[in-house]
């Protein structure tokens, strides 16, 4: 069985037994894959600033027709670092009616932001999923977004034992969860190996479970 990453910036190599979602970032073209590698595309909210918004918005349009790009963003909101909030919030907005109208599912950078986009959430009621990627939230935030529906994907910080990563992702739900390596080096391995780890579970059937969440999300394009 192939370990499933599900957000990366780098496209992994033919001999890894992976299949990723490479995120894409707007105006960059889209990386060059082979098929079994699919990707992802839309505005960053760290570079939204001195840049034509308009522009952007339409390079994200267009590109949401490419059949390779199964997903919408990363996108989202940074109180950390980017432009103004609600500047990032508009350009944020624009792309949920994208991922609507494309009914592809929109996965979400969210750095101390989990609420607004909650409620972001529950005012827009959204047809497609969304996916916050690098979740790093307790297990308070955890349930709250699960019950609004929301999937969440955790990355090399569950690999640091004291992490809230680790701890909310114990007790998430199986059904909800992905497994990713972002943009660092770690291998997607490495993370399902730590992942089965805390959830006292094997590699196999965290393989397994994830591999139907993305079924769920995007029909049968994995075997
Ligand atoms: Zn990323």
């Amino acid at each position: 069985m192939k370990y499933i990453n599900f957000h990366t910036h780098f496209p992994p190599a033919d001999t890894e037994p992976e299949i990723a979602i490479v995120s894409c970032v707007a105006p960059e073209p889209l990386q060059q894959c082979p098929s079994n590698i699919w990707l992802s595309y839309g505005i960053h909210p760290w570079y939204i600033h001195n840049t034509d918004t308009k522009n952007l918005l339409e390079k994200v349009k267009e590109t949401a027709h490419n059949e390779q790009v199964i997903a919408i963003g990363e996108a989202g909101l940074d109180k950390v670092k980017g432009p103004a909030l609600e500047l990032q919030k508009q350009i944020f907005c624009q792309q949920i009616d994208i991922s609507e109208t494309f009914k592809k599912p929109l996965i979400i950078h969210s750095v101390k932001a989990n609420n607004e986009v909650l409620s972001l959430r529950k005012k827009r009621k959204p047809q497609q999923p969304w996916i916050i990627h690098g979740f790093n939230g307790n297990n308070m935030e955890m349930e709250q977004l699960i019950r609004e529906g929301f999937y969440l994907s955790f990355g090399p910080r569950i690999l640091y034992p004291d992490s809230k990563a680790a701890e909310s992702l114990r007790d998430i739900p199986i059904d909800r969860l992905f497994l990713e390596t972002d943009h660092t080096n770690k291998s997607i391995s490495a993370i399902y190996i730590r992942a089965a780890e805390i959830r006292g579970t094997s590699v196999k059937k965290l393989e397994h479970a994830i591999k139907n969440n993305f079924k769920h999300l995007f029909g049968d394009i994995v075997e």
